[in-house]
């Protein structure tokens, strides 16, 4: 199917017909306001006082490729090479896993428990945007944050550049190299890969096709791999009473509590805003 004209109204019934069979309704709506805002640059008010309009060539053939992608199962946040986390808007892409509104429920756990930390170490930090949201509520605080690939790095150090905030970023694979060097840090934080391969049947396309298996899945057999080694890591790299924030599997809470326990951190477990137990904290004694 074409789209009729130039006009938005056609447009939009173009989006509605391409978009139904993958998007609801509300969905589509969304994510006509989110294109809209971005090529157009209208707010909801100049869309739903413009649907006589005509648009130019150019703006109509980066709507057309747009909902082409959209009906691909391509996130929007791929098309427009942004997400929005903690109130800052970060460049994302095929490179880091896009920052999930639950993920703010870690920030908000560490701004909660963490009494003014000095220094603080983001774990597998993909786009960057806890380690940049713990910037800006912690000023004062020196942050580390560490991935094991290049390209997020890159994508992580522009969300730092253009959020105005100093990172030092150090690559490498927590699971194999040797981070004797780290100093002591006074909170430590991850969002590692959690996602067992037996759970990757439940998983939508947008995120199974598009989006870093690295930064997702981990063996069935040992799903928790990421966890022992950060646990190890803070055992040696937490000050006394220093806290370790962890994001985890929903259905491995208690499992991932235990793995902290044996290790000797007094531990919690909390939910993120849809009631699925998804953090964990462990304060080192
Ligand atoms: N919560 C993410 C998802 O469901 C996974 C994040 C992770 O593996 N750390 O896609």
């Amino acid at each position: 199917m074409r789209i009729a004209s130039n006009r938005i109204c056609d447009i939009e019934r173009f989006a509605y017909s391409e978009l139904q069979e993958v998007y609801s309704a509300d969905e589509i709506r969304n994510l006509l306001k989110i294109i809209f805002e971005e090529y157009l640059g209208w707010d909801l008010t100049t869309w739903l006082l413009s649907k006589q309009k005509t648009i130019n060539q150019s703006d109509l053939l980066k709507i057309n490729f747009a909902i082409k992608d959209l009906k691909r199962h391509r996130p929007i946040q791929h098309i427009i090479g942004k997400a929005d986390f903690c109130g800052m808007t970060l460049r994302v892409d095929e490179n880091v896993l896009i920052p999930r509104p639950e993920t703010e429920g870690l920030v908000g756990l560490a701004k909660d428990r963490c009494p003014s930390p000095k220094r603080i170490l983001d774990l597998c930090t993909g786009s960057g945007c806890i380690a940049l949201a713990l910037a800006k509520v912690f000023p004062n605080a020196e942050i580390t944050a560490m991935d094991i690939s290049e390209k997020a790095l890159e994508v992580a150090q522009q969300n730092a550049w253009n959020q105005k905030v100093t990172i030092n970023f150090l690559q490498a694979d927590i699971l194999s190299d040797d981070l004797a060097e780290l100093p002591m840090f006074d909170a430590i934080v991850s969002n590692p890969p959690y996602v067992r391969e037996q759970e990757k049947a439940e998983m939508q396309p947008n995120v199974l096709d598009y989006e870093p298996h690295l930064a997702l899945f981990v063996p069935n057999d040992d799903p928790l791999l990421f966890y022992r080694r950060i646990a190890e890591i803070a055992h040696k790299h937490l000050v006394t009473n220093g806290l370790l924030i962890v994001e985890i599997n929903e259905n491995l809470g208690e499992e991932t509590a235990g793995l902290l326990r044996a290790k000797g951190f007094e531990t919690s477990l909390h939910n993120d805003f849809k009631g699925r137990t998804r953090f964990a904290v462990g304060r080192r004694g």
